[in-house]
């Protein structure tokens, strides 16, 4: 029988295909007493062999996809379930308290994962996130959810309590139809990634996962509808309604290759925003004109330890050698908040927003920061580089990240390695950035609006929290007010100014835009010909 739920659109369009469920893979874990713990046992040591099955077919899988460098953490995490001192731990845990083999393998992931976190040695460090990931694992199994994650086999509607950026980053892209999300928010990273892929997203929708599995769904990124079991005639009014979308977006691809121009003639740039190497296939198939933004954390988010210098110079390179010659405007480093990675060992807090992230966290630890910075420059020399710093509030931080930059250059020098002069600049996505624009303005070479953090510390609504949707209004006079003023700012102290946040793909505001004199719109690509097309229907003569 056909079940419908309602919800909120972060992205358009229609997805028609099979449902699946996300399975968290940290879901809690309930203490039970059992009386046969030898039985208990069996289970634990049962699972764990499962568990290396499944890593051993991973390996298997990554060899071909992604090489042995990366593969090889599966043969690490099939090595640690067979470290005895892990076993005798589980054992000892369900024997001595009477316990469910979930809540000891639970516990013994919690406790090693801690002593490795506090370790001295980097790459035992390292390995506190393997512990938990293969803790999981085997909790997963003996609870009957499956390795967890993302299970699809064929294209299909994913369903989920909410997505972390980290969850989001090891999904297989090309099984995802749509995203349905219990929690979220429009500016939440799922949201993000779905306007990157060009699919339907809701958020805010009280699914009940009975008998959903495997089922036929729609979703109505228009309407906001999520539809299950559909009745035939539903079934055949959406699948028109698909084809005419299809017919949309072929007409819209009619655009590429024509210019940024208004009707008027006043030509601005459009570029797109990414969050890895693999993305700029997305650019150049939507044709945008350059990167305004490449969210460069989703480096750090997708492995468990520091990336080297090394792996980030070939990333950052292959962007700019395949952008060949177009701007790629790089932002360092923004973890913390809604992106937390593990061996980080960020401090728990309880406001993280407002907490220590982002550029905070660069100019305490250099190290880090001056690492990223040697792999940006040297980079820089295959391409045509910018660099960007987040969460800027000050003129005295845009100062120490000159001295800083200063030192990197001087090291490559000595070294005797190539780099080019990179434009700089900052995100205004603080109020205080708005503020004291004027200032920052002389500092550097570019501003981005980043309205996404700007509207969240302006209107006092958390970015992340699904109960402000009806506050956090993207369009409020303040949030506007706030980009003209930065714009006449950024020009007065000669800095071109552009808006990254996710309000640049805003259609119904471009005009709005182009009269405040914004020189760039850089947005997802999925939206790059749709805005092409809002500005050539423009006309700012009338
Ligand atoms: C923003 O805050 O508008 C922005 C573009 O950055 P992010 O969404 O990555 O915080
Ligand atoms: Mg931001």
């Amino acid at each position: 029988m056909q079940k419908e739920y309602t919800g909120k659109p972060v992205f358009t369009g229609i997805a028609i295909g099979k449902v699946t469920i996300y399975h968290k893979k940290d879901s809690v874990v309930k203490r039970e007493k059992v009386d046969d713990v030898e039985a208990e046992v069996k289970r634990y040591h049962d699972a764990s062999e499962e568990a290396k099955k499944q890593l051993a077919e991973l390996h298997d899988k990554a060899l071909k996809e992604v090489g042995e460098a990366n593969a090889a953490v599966f043969e690490v995490h099939q090595m640690m379930l067979d470290d005895l001192d892990y076993q005798e731990s589980v054992e000892n845990i369900i024997r001595t308290q009477n316990v469910n083999a979930e809540f000891a393998v639970a516990t013994t992931g919690d406790n090693f994962s801690e002593m490795f976190a506090n370790m001295d040695d980097d790459y035992m460090r390292g390995r506190a996130a393997d512990v938990k990931d293969i803790s999981n694992r085997v909790v997963g199994i003996l609870s009957g959810a499956g390795a967890g994650g993302f299970t699809a086999t064929e294209p299909s509607i994913l369903l989920a309590d909410d997505l972390a950026p980290s969850e989001t980053v090891q999904l297989d892209k090309s099984l995802v139809l749509s995203f349905v999300t219990r929690h979220g928010s429009t500016n939440s990273h799922t949201a993000i990634l779905a306007r990157t892929m060009n699919i339907p997203a809701l958020i805010g929708v009280d699914f009940s996962e009975d008998d959903m599995e495997g089922h036929m769904g729609i979703v109505d990124g228009y309407e906001g509808r999520f539809i299950v079991d559909p009745d035939d005639d539903v079934l055949a009014e959406y699948k028109k309604k698909k084809e005419k979308e299809e017919e949309q977006q072929r007409l819209l691809q009619e655009l590429k290759g024509k210019p940024n121009v208004t009707k008027d003639g006043h030509v601005i740039n459009v570029f797109a925003n990414i969050g890895s190497v693999k993305d700029v296939a997305d650019v150049l198939a939507n044709d945008a004109g350059g990167i305004g933004l490449f969210r460069s954390e989703f480096l750090y988010l997708g492995c468990d330890d520091y990336p080297s210098e090394e792996d980030q110079f070939k990333a950052y390179k292959t962007v700019a050698e395949n952008m060949a010659g177009k701007k790629v405007v790089i932002r360092t480093l923004d973890i913390g908040a809604d992106k937390q990675v593990d061996y980080f060992h960020l401090d728990h807090e309880d406001n993280p927003a407002m907490g220590f992230r982002a550029i905070r966290i660069c100019l305490k630890r250099p190290e880090i920061f001056k690492t990223q910075l040697r792999a940006l420059y040297r980079a820089s020399y295959y391409g045509n580089i910018s660099i960007m710093f987040p969460m800027i509030i000050s003129v005295d931080e845009v100062k120490k990240i000159k001295e800083i930059i200063a030192e990197v250059k001087k090291e490559l020098d000595e070294q005797n390695l190539p780099y080019k002069d990179c434009e700089l600049g900052i995100m205004v996505e603080t109020p205080a950035a708005v503020w004291m624009s004027e200032e920052l303005a002389k500092e550097v070479d570019f501003f981005s609006i980043g309205t996404n953090d700007l509207t969240q510390y302006t209107l006092a609504c958390d970015r992340q929290n699904p109960n402000l949707e009806d506050f956090a209004d993207t369009h409020h006079p303040a949030v506007l007010r706030e980009i003209e003023y930065t714009i006449r700012n950024g020009h007065k102290g000669g800095a071109w100014v552009g808006i990254c946040g996710e309000l640049g793909a805003d259609t119904s505001l471009t005009e709005t835009f182009l009269r405040m004199g914004v020189d760039e719109l850089s947005v997802s690509p999925s939206r790059v010909l749709a805005v092409r097309n809002a500005i050539r229907n423009t006309d700012l003569s009338k």
